[in-house]
């Protein structure tokens, strides 16, 4: 079977997707003014698949002057205007042109985040497709609601405020949601009116190679949207230290984000949008309703996408009454609804980590936590018989304390810490103890704790009696080390655009 002979994707099974992904030929090249190229010193990387170590294809890996050529690519396109003065309704047919392809195109996007990441093709298809998709959607509906304002002054004078893009936007990625993470940035910098050079993570580059190809497959100007795979300390680094670059906007780590100013101030100063690193709290209120939904909540609040998202709910905040329920049926409910496997088969519920390297990292921290006496109550190792990839088993520590490294350090993995408290008032203290501030949750059917304990806690994020849920309209972002920015939403929007005031004298 080939790509284009899917009538339902739904109905592919794991000897189809096998079919699929061995005929599949990706993008490899940086992507450039609008064609595939070499890296100018014709460096290549390996791209790995993590389920079972094989190399998937060799991509080219840029440095410094590949940057270069990618921004200088881009300026020439702000400044014959090919994109930003093209007008707000041919923009948006563009945009919707290009959501549409993405969804045409979702099983051979699907298809490559699975093998480029580990990500399981049922959730690449069913939870990452389809908010990509929205994320264009979205961002092009807002193009022509974009608007200025007219001040009230005084009658001798005109004072309107217009709303401008920035000029090229460096696009920094991470690894874990590879497509969409890059499309909550290059979404709204192209829908403002920006020109992008997008560096995607090199341990999962395929997809966003290919999106970039579709852009211009959707009547998008070349040069307006570029991609440069390559090193984070290399690419990432002349990325965010050029001095054409207006603004980056970059998603990852919490130490990398902090170089990530330090560029700018060495350079340009450049805006930085800056989205980092979490420790989640899910706190759960004696008062709770129903305690199965809670606890189904809570896992895969934390061991979705085999723990690798920055929301994840690493810390389950349980009141002492109901400790030893909540874990019990944790520890069955939560074991029982991840299947590892290939990510290929559609039955696969838990695919592996996104590397070995990562994978011994999460063990170390799971070694760590035991040594600081921390109980293991599940997982803590490669599950039995998932040696040939970077699998670990859903991992529940109870008995930590706020102290623990458990309880302070981001694993980014399966890994979740039960910690108990007394009242609100600890809760909420337990919960604020972090240096992070991404998002948190609620469990409680009293609706006076809600908004109360809504107000106290210190996270741009917070979920009342869910975890997780949201639309395009969230602005979603941290307080404190998780970051300075909102993704999604209309202010996210905003934050690609500068006011330039024009004062009119009048006779
Ligand atoms: P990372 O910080 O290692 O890398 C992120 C990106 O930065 C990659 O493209 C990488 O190549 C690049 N990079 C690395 N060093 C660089 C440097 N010196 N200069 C410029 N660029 C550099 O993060 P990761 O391991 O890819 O992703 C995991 C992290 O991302 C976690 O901390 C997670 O919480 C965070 N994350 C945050 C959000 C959010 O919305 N807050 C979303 C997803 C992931």
């Amino acid at each position: 079977m080939a790509l284009s002979d899917i009538s339902d994707i739904t109905s592919l099974q794991h000897s189809d997707w096998q079919g699929l992904a061995a005929a599949l030929a990706p993008q490899t090249g940086l992507f450039i003014d609008g064609d595939f190229i070499d890296a100018l010193d014709g460096s290549l990387a390996d791209t790995i698949n993590p389920a079972n170590g094989e190399v998937i294809a060799q991509v080219a890996c840029g440095g410094e002057a590949d940057i270069n050529r990618a921004v200088a690519s881009a300026k020439a396109a702000w400044q014959d205007g090919r994109w930003r003065f093209m007008a707000p309704r041919e923009r948006i047919t563009i945009l919707t042109r290009m959501a549409q392809l993405i969804e045409d195109n979702s099983a051979e996007l699907a298809l490559l985040e699975s093998l480029d990441m580990g990500k399981p093709i049922g959730d690449a298809l069913n939870i990452d497709l389809p908010e990509v998709v929205s994320t264009y959607r979205y961002f092009a509906e807002c193009i022509d609601k974009l608007q200025g304002s007219v001040t009230n002054t005084d009658r001798g004078a005109l004072h309107m405020i217009e709303r401008e893009p920035l000029g090229v936007v460096g696009a920094i990625s991470p690894w874990n949601y590879p497509l969409l993470m890059a499309a909550w940035k290059v979404a709204p910098a192209l829908a403002a009116g920006n020109c992008v050079v997008l560096k995607p993570a090199l341990e999962a580059p395929l997809s966003c190679l290919r999106m970039a190809q579709l852009f211009v497959e959707a009547g998008g100007p070349p040069g307006v949207f570029n991609v440069v795979n390559g090193e984070g300390p290399v690419a990432g680094k002349a990325l965010a230290q050029h001095m054409d670059v207006a603004k980056i906007s970059f998603t990852g780590s919490t130490a990398v984000g902090k170089q990530i100013m330090i560029y700018a101030g060495q350079s340009n100063l450049k805006r930085v949008a800056l989205e980092t690193g979490g420790k989640s709290p899910q706190i759960f209120m004696p008062d709770l309703n129903d305690l199965d939904t809670a606890v189904d909540y809570a896992y895969g609040g934390i061991f979705d996408n085999a723990g690798q998202v920055c929301n994840a709910g690493s810390r389950l905040l349980v009141h002492e009454s109901i400790h030893d329920a909540f874990v019990s049926r944790l520890v069955e409910r939560g074991q029982q609804a991840y299947q590892p496997g290939d990510p290929l088969d559609p039955a696969t519920s838990l695919g592996p980590l996104v590397s070995r390297i990562h994978q011994q990292r999460v063990l170390g921290h799971i070694d760590r936590a035991c040594s600081e006496g921390a109980q293991l109550a599940c997982g803590g190792a490669a599950p039995v018989g998932m040696d040939q990839g970077a699998f670990v088993s859903p991992t529940l520590f109870t008995g930590v304390s706020s102290d623990m490294s458990i309880a302070r350090d981001e694993v980014f993995g399966p890994v979740a810490a039960v910690m108990t408290f007394r009242d609100e008032a600890e809760a909420l203290q337990i919960a604020n103890d972090s240096i992070y501030g991404l998002a948190a949750s609620v469990w409680t059917s009293d609706l006076n704790r809600a908004h109360r304990m809504t107000r106290a806690l210190e996270a741009g994020v917070v979920w009342l009696n869910c975890f997780g849920d949201g639309d395009m309209t969230q602005p979603f972002g941290g307080y404190k080390q998780s970051g300075n920015t909102r993704d999604k939403s209309f202010d996210c929007l905003l934050g690609y655009t500068q006011s330039k005031s024009a004062w009119l004298k009048l006779d």
